[in-house]
């Protein structure tokens, strides 16, 4: 089921009342979530995910704008009857009823043609439950289980009704980082196996880039970018995208483009043909060093820390705007030293820069294969 938002805005009052004014959740958002893909609703808190997430499943009415599941417009329906499974960060189980019966739960009010009897309850209690794998826990009481387990049953609370689309609202947050990991994983897996339409909602760019078709990046209630995840890490349409995504994050410098050349400090870093001179943020990504004897970028070594696979190389610059710049090497590569400084060379398509008052990307041509 795809779902389509159309110019889509919710405005809430302002809950400071001393200081009055309005706050833009959602600004105008207007895109389309394909069929059966993952989406992630990805950006820091406050930037309007989980508004978005309630508009989409009703729990919120919009101040302007559509919603649309398939070709139905669902944006005046009541979340009952919308065909939604959610799933939120505190699973909520019922404590007093065992698994069988939380699973369950949804599709005792089921009435009217819907109705089912006790063995269709059963029996869909059983799919979903096999699907999360939890099937041989269902005697158990919510108290009884990991919190990892916890979550697969209000994910296949979520999935007994057979809802045309699925809401994720930071399923994850509650869980140890190991179990975060596997978590996600069978939350992708339930996904693929099912086809659901899912909306995922995370302030977590690693969880979101690892297993969603599309993200959407928002800051302030405005959609920064939309696209698959490495297309977003490979061409941020901003510096803020380029700073929220990639772990380590992107080094940030301030620089400047004369003559078609990118300098940061009193060194040519690049060439940037068809840049008009103007002062440009310059953002570096981690993986983007290369050392080399004599190469263009000089930064003072601090310290090397060796992470098994990689280095991380971590340095100080007087343009840099992080306290360290981080460079990852391959454990096999060779740092050059000069002096107490360490020497490298850039990956072109690893930098990019950036209007230095609005953080637009600037782009310029990429030399042939590079
Ligand atoms: P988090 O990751 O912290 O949950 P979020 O990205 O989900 O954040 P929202 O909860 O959607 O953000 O909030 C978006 C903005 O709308 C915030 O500025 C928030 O303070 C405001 N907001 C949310 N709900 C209400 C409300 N009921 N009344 C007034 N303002 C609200």
């Amino acid at each position: 089921m795809k779902i389509v938002l159309k110019n889509l805005t919710k405005v809430f009052p302002s809950r400071n009342k001393k200081e009055g004014g309005e706050v833009i959740a959602v600004n105008n958002f207007d895109f389309e979530i394909p069929d059966g893909k993952l989406i992630g609703l990805l950006g820091p808190s406050g930037c309007g995910k989980s508004t978005t997430l309630n508009l989409i499943c009703g729990l919120e009415p919009p101040t302007s704008g559509q919603i649309l599941f398939g070709d139905d417009d669902v944006t005046h329906l009541p979340p009952e009857n919308r065909g939604v499974g959610l799933v939120f960060q505190n699973y909520a189980l019922y404590p007093h009823l065992t698994v069988e019966e939380n699973i369950m739960f949804p599709l005792q009010n089921l009435r009217g043609k819907d109705k089912l009897s006790k063995e269709e309850m059963r029996e869909r209690m059983l799919k979903a439950a096999r699907l999360v794998q939890i099937e041989s826990l269902l005697e158990r009481k919510p108290s009884e289980m990991s919190g990892g387990q916890q979550q697969r049953v209000a994910i296949a609370r979520a999935l007994v009704k057979m809802p045309r689309v699925l809401l994720l609202d930071e399923p994850l947050s509650n869980l140890d980082a190991r179990l975060r990991l596997q978590t996600r994983e069978e939350i992708r897996r339930i996904q693929q196996e099912t086809g659901i339409t899912t909306v995922f909602v995370t302030h977590d760019q690693d969880e979101a880039m690892s297993i969603s078709d599309m993200i959407v990046v928002m800051k302030d209630g405005i959609i920064q970018q939309i696209g698959a995840p490495q297309e977003v890490y490979d061409d941020p349409a901003n510096l803020f995208v380029a700073q929220f995504l990639g772990t380590p994050p992107i080094n940030t410098f301030d620089g400047s483009v004369k003559d078609g050349l990118l300098y940061v400090g009193d060194k040519a870093i690049l060439e940037t043909p068809g840049v008009k001179d103007q002062p440009v943020s310059v953002a570096i990504r981690p993986e983007g060093f290369i050392p080399k004897a004599g190469g263009r970028f000089v930064s003072h070594l601090e310290r090397v820390e060796v992470m098994g696979r990689d280095t991380s190389v971590v340095s100080t610059h007087p343009n840099s705007r992080n306290t360290f710049i981080r460079s990852i090497i391959s454990a096999n590569s060779k740092l050059v030293k000069d002096g107490s400084n360490v020497t490298f060379d850039l990956y072109p398509n690893k930098v990019f820069i950036f209007d230095a008052e609005t953080g637009a990307r600037i782009r310029f041509d990429l030399k042939d294969g590079e």
